[in-house]
């Protein structure tokens, strides 16, 4: 083979050989994903692999070709069987949704492209910036304010904190660091707050300690006399309250803060307002769970996820900041080979770039954009809204079975309950619940998963589901009655 020969083939060498072969492919793939999306319930929730099955991904790399086929069917044996399990209709675990199967191929478009969202002048950035202008909207969000897709809620929290931070530490924290002043920084939230605060606190250098988490009330929400007096105690002794930071649905209990009343606090404070949305913001799309939210829209920075409520293929969340110049100033960073210009594909007003840390970024926005445009906003309201209703539903369901107990009230999506039967207590009872939870998930007929409320281990169902209907509600509570009555015979 001739150099010029070896290099041509270079050239070719991951386009297709066959791209008639390679059509045919792809079109069997999207034909056996929409297959198996059209009758997912038909198939277990979750099931264990195997011993032998995780053996399968212990093998070297690959040096020789396998061909694009082979690939595909080691995917479809090994791969697609042992799924996490959310895009069926009992997976209520943590906080996850489905996945839209229209925004799928989307996805898939936007891969295709594979446009750079750092910034420039091409259609992309305007499908990000229009998306990013409907929540807005949708969530009465002033519309000035800048935007950012992300990642998901826990990016946005870090964006949104990062923010908060830069502005009020009082100096220059870009340029001189933690370093640049004796002041210690405070962030304050309830002690529901979401483990990916914690972990931004902790990466914007202010240890741990720097977040106070503040006692709550009955209903789950943050005590508001505590905040106001540990913002007092911490001012009274030197140190500096920078943020506070509100829960628009806990991932425990769903539960909300009083926003309004903590914006108030942080205008009087002087404090940065950041609300995670995470899932409970997008409430504000029902009309009845609105005056809930009131407060949100005066919040400097709002961090919320597209692809829990929002049903998006993971991952996509968002982040928007009240003053653009603020966020522009915690970000901005332009080297020369970055330069913006006044023409081509270097221009455009606002990079994405210069309000995140991320320079590289895919087009996330696709998916959402053409989603919403397929099926309108109002879809969305209304599912939301149903899972909301499933949740009292369910609520219902267990306050009538003498042997469960509902462990939290239901202010949103979330039921936390267990198995209880007549005076069972303490450890015995947490380790029936904990093994019932295992062999629900495992039986592959349910999934929620677990919490603890006031130290008690609980079973905790999330429906950000748009596939959950009443009878999978109504199958969850005969088979946790059915596991709960057979370990009460195994352990008694
Ligand atoms: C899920 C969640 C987050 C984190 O969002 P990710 O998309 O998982 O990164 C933050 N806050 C709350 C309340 C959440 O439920």
């Amino acid at each position: 083979m001739t150099l010029d020969q070896k290099i041509d083939d270079r050239q070719k060498s991951l386009d297709p050989q066959d791209w008639t072969a390679l059509k045919q492919l792809g079109h069997r793939m999207v034909d056996d994903m929409l297959d198996l999306l059209q009758q997912i319930e038909d198939g277990p929730v979750w099931q264990p692999m195997p011993a032998a099955e995780r053996d399968f991904f212990t093998t070297p790399v690959p040096r020789q070709p396998q061909g694009e086929e082979a690939a595909y069917e080691d995917f479809l044996e090994h791969v697609l069987p042992y799924r996490m399990g959310n895009i069926h209709p009992r997976f209520w675990g943590w906080v996850m949704g489905n996945g839209i199967p229209y925004a799928m191929l989307a996805e898939m478009l936007a891969s295709g492209m594979n446009s750079n969202l750092g910034g420039g002048q091409h259609a992309a950035v305007y499908v990000e910036n229009q998306v990013l202008d409907w929540f807005k909207d949708l969530l009465g969000y002033p519309q000035q304010a800048s935007g950012l897709l992300t990642s998901g809620g826990s990016m946005a929290n870090l964006v949104g904190l990062t923010v908060a931070r830069n502005q009020r530490a009082g100096f220059d924290l870009r340029a001189q660091g933690l370093r640049g002043s004796e002041a210690d920084l405070i962030v304050y939230a309830s002690n529901q707050v979401h483990s990916s605060v914690h972990k931004a606190v902790e990466l914007l250098g202010l240890g741990r300690q720097a977040l106070r988490e503040i006692a709550v009330d009955r209903e789950y929400a943050i005590d508001l006399q505590a905040l106001r007096h540990a913002i007092h105690e911490d001012r009274a002794a030197g140190r500096r309250p920078l943020c506070v930071v509100g829960n628009a649905g806990t991932t425990n209990t769903g539960a909300f803060d009083d926003l309004q009343a903590l914006a108030d606090l942080c205008d009087q404070e002087n404090l940065w307002f950041h609300v995670d949305g995470a899932f409970g913001g997008l409430a504000a799309l029902v009309p009845e769970m609105k005056p809930r939210l009131r407060g949100m829209e005066r919040a400097h920075s709002l961090a919320f996820d597209l692809h829990k409520w929002v049903y998006m293929p993971f991952e996509v969340g968002c982040v928007f900041v009240r003053d653009e110049e603020d966020h522009r100033r915690a970000f901005s960073l332009t080297p020369d080979y970055l330069e913006h210009t006044s023409r081509g594909p270097a221009s455009g007003a606002a990079w994405f770039s210069d309000y995140g840390p991320q320079l590289t970024r895919g087009f996330r926005a696709l998916k959402v954009w053409m989603t919403l445009k397929a099926y309108g906003s109002q879809v969305f309201a209304e599912q939301i809204e149903k899972n909301i209703h499933q949740a009292r539903r369910l609520a219902e369901l267990v306050d009538q079975e003498a042997e469960l107990e509902r462990l939290a009230p239901v202010p949103l999506n979330i039921v936390c309950f267990r198995y209880r039967p007549d005076d069972w207590e303490g450890e015995t009872l947490d380790e029936l619940n904990e093994e019932l939870l295992l062999r629900l998930q495992e039986s592959g007929a349910a999934l929620p998963s677990y919490t603890k409320i006031n130290g008690h281990y609980a079973l905790r169902v999330c429906i950000t589901n748009y596939r959950t209907r009443e009878q999978d509600l109504e199958l969850l509570i005969e088979k946790v009655l059915e596991l709960g009555r057979e370990l009460v015979g195994e352990m008694d």
